[in-house]
């Protein structure tokens, strides 16, 4: 049987909530009842894009990581709550209205906190994947049909075209994956990982002017890892750096100047360095 897969792409996502807006479209004063009741107008988010920033100033850059059920093909919500989950073959999980009335209890059964409490009808909801449309020939949910950067897509093909697609794109879930999310996340790494970046600048009389083209390469332990030169600027940035990745060093260099290099340790956070300046050999 043919799954749905949805990919989230960072490197599109602007952050213009449409996707949200159209959720509520659909959702707020709908029952779309066997598969959920309406959603709230206010204080519940079904898809919700989060912002994400890394560095400091001047060197910063901004994601957002749009998030909503994971539809995990082990959901930990439908381990505490059989009776109350529907896991479909098409791979969308889906909350039994009837069970989630009064059960708050299964608002903390899921591990990405992707359940929410809806006050007014004392339920327990989440995305659906919009499958009340999908079963009426819909080929995509409300929130990928609004997306304007066409940051969301859905898949619907066999398990074997997944793993292929899954592979050609580096898709990655949101987490450690051990639920086994359908919804996997393109350029994940602006949200995951850290950048190091700075400016090179030399003196030319007593004006400082920006070092562009200047080489810099980052190493580990010995290894060369990455390799850039500076732009117009004389700025650098180099990216894609997990968390505790180490201490790196990093070499500069510009013709006619004697070579710079300094250290950096990479933990939880981006760093933004001081300028360095070339000196003349
Ligand atoms: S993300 Fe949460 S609510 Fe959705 S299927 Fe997984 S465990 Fe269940
Ligand atoms: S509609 Fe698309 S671009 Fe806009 S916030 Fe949602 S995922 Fe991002």
């Amino acid at each position: 049987m043919e799954k749905l897969l949805m990919i989230v792409d960072l490197a599109k996502c602007v952050g213009c909530f449409n996707c949200l807006m159209a959720c509520k479209d659909e959702h707020v004063d709908n029952r779309w009842l066997p598969y959920t009741d309406s959603q709230q107008k206010h204080g519940q988010k079904w898809i919700d894009p989060t912002r994400h920033e890394r560095g400091k100033a001047p060197y910063t850059d901004l994601c957002f990581v749009t998030r909503m059920c994971q539809h995990c093909d082990e959901p930990h919500c439908q381990k505490a709550f059989p009776g109350a989950v529907d896991k479909r073959g098409d791979g969308i999980v889906l909350i039994d209205p009837n069970y989630a009335k009064g059960n708050r209890e299964l608002v903390d059964s899921c591990p990405y906190g992707m359940i929410s409490w809806n006050e007014e009808l004392n339920t327990a909801q989440k995305c659906t994947m919009c499958a009340h449309l999908l079963d009426s020939a819909w080929t995509e949910p409300r929130c990928v049909q609004a997306c304007p950067l066409r940051a969301l897509s859905v898949i619907k093909a066999d398990e074997e075209t997944i793993e292929q697609i899954i592979e050609d794109q580096c898709l990655k879930p949101l987490t450690d994956g051990s639920n086994k999310p359908r919804v996997l996340y393109k350029n994940l790494e602006r949200y995951t990982n850290n950048f190091i970046a700075g400016a090179l600048t030399y003196m030319d009389g007593k004006i400082e002017m920006a070092a562009a083209g200047a080489g810099v390469r980052l190493t580990l332990n010995g290894t060369d890892l990455l390799e850039t030169e500076t732009d117009f600027f004389g700025e650098f940035k180099l990216d894609h750096l997990p968390d505790d990745s180490g201490t790196f060093q990093i070499f500069f260099t510009l013709d006619g100047y004697k070579p710079l290099e300094t250290e950096v340790t990479i933990e939880k956070e981006s760093v933004c360095l001081e300028p360095l300046q070339f000196v003349k050999k």
